[in-house]
């Protein structure tokens, strides 16, 4: 017996979430039913073969099982795409596959059409569709995970901008006085603040200030910091009210130059929304333009990890309509 019904409408989306450390592949139906779903590490050597041989070998066995037909594959990388080329233009976690033409050679290899796109706005896509921006068409979305990434959707349609980098707040300046300097050689960015990285380098750099901290130097996480935080330890408040302010500061930023609808925010750091969401909101209200900054909507992600995947599929169905 197959392990799933027939799924109605136009098909399936072999839909590729092609992480640093993660690979993640699920067939999507039109109505965001993941009807299969794969979770393994990305293959060590990383190399455009060993990745395609991957997904070549998920997607012989898949369509092998005839779980339905299956109109495309929608592959999403961690940096910035070159949609016209298909090509990846940048990919620090993944940097074989930068100027390399994965999607000729996945399309070749496969046999269906294939979709390249930045994970962060098949994130916001996703979103859009079935999270927390359901019936908006402008919207940002922002991820708090080792980094901080952005995806952006005007009209209902991706923002990739002219050199398919669009969206990138992480990078945006919020102290160009700290001296802190980013990997990608600016100085202040966003990122230094707000990420995972972020949360862990600042309780860290307290510990001095706070000696009755919960905390210590050693194996230290952003869970850790959160847990800590949960339990009212003062460093730990600190150090997400700070990311919460820097986080406000980009956000208004943002806000003022886009309008959008909604920011949606998701990622690892979204855990700790009680602790940084005050600060974050207090400095859109007081930092934004106002007209923007009151209206704006500031939800966190309801799709959870698969708004990527998810996104990624719906724009294969707009796509292949
Ligand atoms: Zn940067």
């Amino acid at each position: 017996m197959s392990e799933i019904s027939e799924p109605a409408g136009p098909g399936l989306v072999f839909a590729v979430d092609l992480g640093g450390t993660h690979l993640r592949i699920g067939l999507v139906d039109d109505t965001g039913k993941i009807h299969k779903h794969l979770r393994r590490q990305t293959p060590k050597d990383k190399t455009p073969d060993a990745l395609i041989d991957t997904l070549a070998s998920v997607a012989d066995e898949w369509q092998r099982a005839n779980y339905g037909p299956i109109i495309g594959a929608s592959v999403m990388v961690p940096g910035p795409v070159d949609t016209a080329q298909a090509v990846v233009l940048s990919a620090p976690n993944l940097p074989s596959l930068i100027n390399f033409g994965l999607k000729a050679v996945l399309q070749e290899r496969l046999g269906w059409p294939v979709f390249l796109e930045n994970d962060a706005n098949a994130a916001a896509m996703g979103e859009m569709w079935l999270g927390a921006a359901r019936g908006c068409r402008d919207v940002v979305s922002v991820t708090l995970g080792t980094g901080v990434g952005g995806g952006v959707v005007l009209g209902g349609k991706v923002w990739r901008g002219a050199h398919g980098a669009a969206g990138e707040i992480g990078h945006t300046t919020v102290d160009p006085f700290s001296g802190l300097k980013c990997k990608c050689g600016n100085t202040g960015c966003l990122e230094l603040f707000a990420s995972a990285t972020a949360i862990v380098r600042m309780a860290r750099e307290s510990l001095e200030q706070f000696p009755q901290a919960m905390l210590s130097a050693d194996d230290l996480t952003a869970e850790k910091v959160y847990d800590a935080g949960r339990q009212g330890d003062e460093l730990a408040l600190s150090v997400f009210r700070r990311a919460g302010k820097y986080l406000g500061i980009g956000l208004a930023n943002l806000t003022s130059l886009i309008d959008p609808e909604i920011i949606v925010i998701n990622g690892g750091v979204v855990n700790g929304w009680d602790l940084f969401a005050p600060d974050m909101y207090a400095e859109v209200g007081e930092r934004g333009f106002q007209a923007t900054a009151k209206q704006v909507k500031i939800a966190r992600a309801e799709c959870g990890d698969n708004a990527g995947l998810l996104g990624a599929a719906r724009l294969a169905f707009d796509e292949t309509a």
